[in-house]
């Protein structure tokens, strides 16, 4: 997969089976994505290995801050679904950055919701992709796009007039995480919706940025974000407007992530986990 950061062609995780003392089993899934900011995927497996054979509820609500994908893994164990609402809501697909976007929108079912990576190729090549893809979208059919932080001010504006223009659903994290205040200044500026999501990957860092006074779209990649019982409060205590989205989990995670979106996501627009196609797995 591409992306204005580079290329991703792996993914690993950590699959947790607990077994309660009247025998039963729970699963739960540690998927870092430490290029946002989680632990790393050796930081997890050390963490595993030093909690040994048995585990109480305590220690793992006491699971430091610094390892957000593995109070993920071990709580959302522990809590199972049974509180949460069915999975429910659509989800949108991933497109292939570049041109290669055109081919996969063809001939899709009406309201369908699509993603695109976008700050892969030259600005210019891109725009021309932009209309062409908008055009070819099916009816009722929207399309958001996904700069992964790699935009700067002036090419952030170039975008962003272009997706007022075409009626673009919602707009990912323009520019890099340090970029708060220009990231405002866009919001304000513009009629696309602007979302962030590098500058949001921790429940701490969804308070800062809520704390600073960003009401726009928080993206929400559960699987690292941490304890998924203070994500699912602070949604609600600050009533966020959320879309959900995947970090390529498997689909012990994914489940439990799709039902958390279910339950807390206010506006029912499609969640980011159309991720189809884009997973073999390995028994590497
Ligand atoms: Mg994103």
């Amino acid at each position: 997969m591409r992306t204005s950061r580079g290329v991703r062609s792996r993914r690993e995780g950590i699959i947790v089976k607990l077994v309660s003392d009247d025998g039963i089993v729970r699963y739960g899934e540690i998927a870092p994505l430490p290029e946002f900011g989680s632990e790393t995927i050796e930081a997890a497996i050390a963490f595993c290995r030093r909690l040994g054979d048995r585990v109480s509820t305590e220690t793992i609500r006491s699971i430091p801050d610094t390892l957000p994908a593995c109070q993920f893994g071990f709580e959302s164990a522990i809590l199972g679904c049974q509180n949460l609402a069915p999975a429910s809501l659509s989800c949108s697909r991933l497109l292939p950055a570049g041109e290669a976007a055109i081919a996969k929108v063809a001939n899709t079912p009406p309201q369908s919701t699509f993603k695109w990576k976008i700050g892969v190729e030259a600005v210019d090549r891109e725009l021309d992709i932009l209309s062409e893809l908008a055009r070819s979208l099916p009816p009722g059919g929207k399309l958001r796009l996904d700069a992964n932080g790699g935009l700067n001010w002036e090419t952030a504006n170039r975008w962003l007039a272009c997706c007022d223009q075409l009626g673009i659903e919602l707009f990912e994290q323009p520019l890099p995480v340090g970029e708060f205040d220009a990231m405002q200044k866009l919001r304000d500026r513009y009629a696309t919706p602007i979302a962030l999501d590098e500058s949001v990957a921790t429940v701490t860092q969804m308070e800062r940025c809520h704390q600073r006074g960003w009401r726009g779209i928080f993206v929400v990649k559960p699987c690292i974000a941490g304890f998924p019982s203070r994500l699912r409060q602070l949604c609600r205590d600050c009533d966020l407007d959320t879309v959900f989205s995947s970090v390529f989990e498997s689909a012990i995670a994914r489940e439990f992530a799709l039902r958390l979106a279910a339950t807390v996501q206010k506006v029912p627009r499609a969640v980011g986990f159309g991720v189809e196609g884009w997973l073999a797995t390995t028994d590497e």
